[in-house]
């Protein structure tokens, strides 16, 4: 079969796994994914996530398949040698650099963010490796008032912006996020964005969730409105399934597309 998709980069939570499912990476997208990988479909799992908690849920979900590709944190670059993954140096280098260079610029704000924010709202405020501020709010709804805040703060500071997903945020470079992490990965292995599908559910995917980026566009049921809204617009396709279900779904239409054309 010729296949219409050469690179498939989809989010992890909340798009192919989903903890509280049985098992949670259902078997329609194991199926599926598994078959793509077997016809040579280069597979990115592009995710907020750090590696070794990527990796153990990987293990649990009993999926014995692995990603070719894995972006971290949402702009941290790995390949798949073996049974291991090397993080790509000189992007991550970069990236790296541009990260220390705008933290740099903004730590002395922090405690003033995190003071704002504790004030108004039971939320964790910290730093890790990745941002000089992340937050775990305690609703949605909080959450999104603290996006607008955190936001307005960013819009006086050139290329800063917030990374939302679900009621976690945390402090990034606006030139690193998933989607110019999966355009490094299309760019360097070959392959056009009328060759890539991306799927996502949260505002953390918006990135890659563009026609720029992939020309086939997924979202299941339990996606947020906004991203939603983004893929039909683009004539994407958004399940009534949820998670991988819905991933499933959106690749299968994919090719029955394609046998049609
Ligand atoms: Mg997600």
């Amino acid at each position: 079969m010729h296949d219409p998709i050469k690179l498939l980069s989809t989010d992890f939570d909340g798009t192919l796994h989903e903890e509280s499912d049985e098992p949670p990476i259902p078997f329609p997208a194991q199926r599926m994914i598994g078959r793509m990988q077997a016809r040579g479909v280069i597979w990115v799992i592009n995710t907020g996530r750090d590696l070794p908690s990527l990796l153990d849920s990987l293990v649990r979900a009993r999926f014995p398949n692995r990603p070719d590709f894995v972006v971290t944190v949402e702009r941290e670059i790995h390949e798949r040698r073996d049974s291991t993954y090397i993080g790509w140096a000189d992007w991550n280098s970069r990236c790296g650099k541009a990260h220390e260079r705008i933290f740099a610029q903004v730590r002395s704000d922090m405690p003033r963010l995190a003071n704002w924010i504790n004030r108004r709202f039971e939320a964790k405020v910290y730093e890790d490796t990745y941002s000089p501020l992340c937050l775990i709010a305690q609703s949605s709804q909080d959450a999104d008032v603290i996006h607008d805040y955190l936001n307005d703060y960013c819009s006086n500071v050139p290329n800063l912006t917030v990374v939302r997903n679900h009621i976690y945020a945390r402090l990034s470079h606006a030139d690193y996020n998933k989607g110019s992490a999966l355009a490094e990965i299309a760019r360097r292995v070959g392959v056009t964005p009328g060759e890539t599908a991306a799927a996502g559910d949260h505002l953390n995917d918006l990135p890659m969730l563009s026609t720029t980026r992939a020309r086939w566009l997924i979202a299941p049921s339990n996606a947020v409105e906004q991203v939603k809204a983004l893929v039909r617009q683009q004539n994407g396709y958004v399940s009534d399934q949820p998670h991988g279900y819905g991933l499933a779904r959106g690749l299968e239409q994919i090719e029955m597309s394609c046998r049609c054309d």
